[in-house]
């Protein structure tokens, strides 16, 4: 689009000043009260060159969700209906559930997690927060503001809760619901114990809350075999997808929670049982991103193309070679090995230096896009969806190493990227001989 095709043409202008002159007696020049701001198009203001987006998230898209976020169809109707129903079939899978009670929600993440609280909790609820970070406390902050009864079990960073504490925290608090993060993408903590955490609450009687946003997709997570009441994942992290669509599963129990409550839900938009009405009956709750939604749609099938297994077993390959290039470099590994996430890797800076420095100098001298951590001394690679992808791992590690060069640290380049290869070439082998 060229410049004049957003200017008035002067027979407008005329036509707007004889109706705005009139009431206001105003002079042409001010026919309307703001003007029109100067702006730069967007190719001014993106880069020339794409970056790579290895941070915590938003993360590199396919293709074919691409494609599909640029086409925009009737919200309704039997096309939406048909591309609905595949989004909920194969939500089931990788939610690994067999609940009837998958839902969409127009937002990012965090509008899923609030779904999820929103829903389950009101004034008195009495709600335990199992929190290990920034994540994790954001849903014992929801569940305040619904009026719940929060009690949160704070876990210390780069730690997991231990068994015995949540036990004596449930016994202690009674909660109808606990909330907990599958992976805490901000110390990049992994609560593994996660399957035995749930099965305590639930023989306790509340149901459980996971947020899986960075999770889903990356590594096991078994709704109905583990027993988890809700799950919720955004669209940019594990899955690949665009921000801004996310999804929601409900067991049959937490679904009549739902559902019984005589509680008020304050949340139009987040309301489960409106989101019914277009995600089960086809019917209108508000206009869904469907853009969005046919991007979600292409990256469901993506994963079910190559299957949960193979995923897993990609990730798992690609963050444990990240991590070991990046040991060789001579950086630390934030985490320590036995909760350490594959998900998002955190990673220590040499003294003085800043993680927003790094963060900078990475992406405007060799354009990759890694994130610092709300306050924490690191910087976090993600390993999630597109993120694994040999090729983006070797240019992540060498801008990461001259990066630091760069600002005055010192590492061992070719040891990191010679780590790297290595890493990945063993797992190739295991993978030849099993
Ligand atoms: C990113 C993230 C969120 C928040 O997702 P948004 O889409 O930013 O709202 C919540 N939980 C975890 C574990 C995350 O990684």
């Amino acid at each position: 689009m060229n410049d004049t095709t957003l200017r008035p043409t002067p027979a407008d202008t005329e036509r707007h000043f004889s109706v705005a002159a009139a009431a206001a007696g105003a002079a042409p020049e001010s026919a309307v009260a703001v003007p029109c701001p100067e702006v730069e198009p967007l190719d001014g203001i993106l880069p020339d060159e794409p970056l790579l987006m290895m941070g915590a998230g938003p993360v590199p898209i396919p293709a074919a969700v691409a494609k599909a976020n640029s086409v925009v169809i009737n919200h309704l109707g039997d096309t939406m209906a048909r591309v609905i129903h595949q989004v909920k079939a194969m939500a089931r899978y990788v939610f690994q559930t067999r609940s009837n009670w998958v839902l969409g929600v127009a937002g990012p993440g965090s509008a899923a997690m609030e779904m999820a609280v929103s829903n389950l909790a009101w004034p008195g609820t009495r709600v335990l927060s199992i929190v290990n970070g920034f994540f994790s406390h954001r849903m014992a902050e929801m569940a305040r503001r619904v009026g719940a009864d929060v009690e949160t079990l704070a876990v210390p960073d780069r730690e997991i809760a231990s068994l015995e504490a949540v036990a004596e925290a449930i016994a202690r608090t009674r909660p109808a619901i606990v909330t907990i993060v599958h992976g805490e993408t901000s110390n990049t903590v992994w609560n593994r114990q996660l399957r035995e955490i749930v099965q305590i609450a639930k023989a306790a009687g509340a149901l459980v809350v996971v947020d899986a946003v960075c999770t889903l997709s990356t590594m096991p997570l078994d709704m109905d075999a583990w027993g988890i009441d809700v799950v919720i994942t955004g669209g940019q992290k594990g899955l690949s997808s665009i921000p801004g669509v996310s999804l929601i599963a409900f067991s049959d129990a937490a679904w009549a929670r739902v559902r019984e409550r005589t509680a008020p839900n304050t949340h139009w938009c987040l309301d489960a049982t409106l989101a019914e009405n277009f995600w089960h009956k086809a019917g209108y709750h508000y206009t869904a991103p469907v853009s969005g939604v046919l991007a979600l749609h292409e990256a469901l099938r993506l994963v079910c193309m190559e299957t949960l297994e193979k995923r897993f077993a990609r990730h798992q390959r690609c963050s444990l070679a990240l991590q070991s290039g990046v040991a060789a470099l001579g950086l630390a590994l934030y985490t320590p090995e036995d909760c350490r996430l594959n998900s998002v890797v955190g990673i220590g800076l040499p003294e003085e230096m800043t993680p927003r420095a790094v963060c900078d100098h990475i992406s405007q001298q060799y354009q990759v896009e890694i994130a610092g951590s709300f306050g924490l001394p690191i910087v976090r690679i993600g390993q999630m969806g597109e993120q694994c992808r040999e090729h983006n791992l070797f240019r992540t590690v060498h801008a990461l190493g001259r990066t630091i060069r760069d600002l005055g640290g010192k590492v061992d380049l070719p040891a990191g990227v010679a780590a790297l290869e290595e890493s990945l070439s063993a797992a190739v082998r295991e993978t030849r001989r099993a």
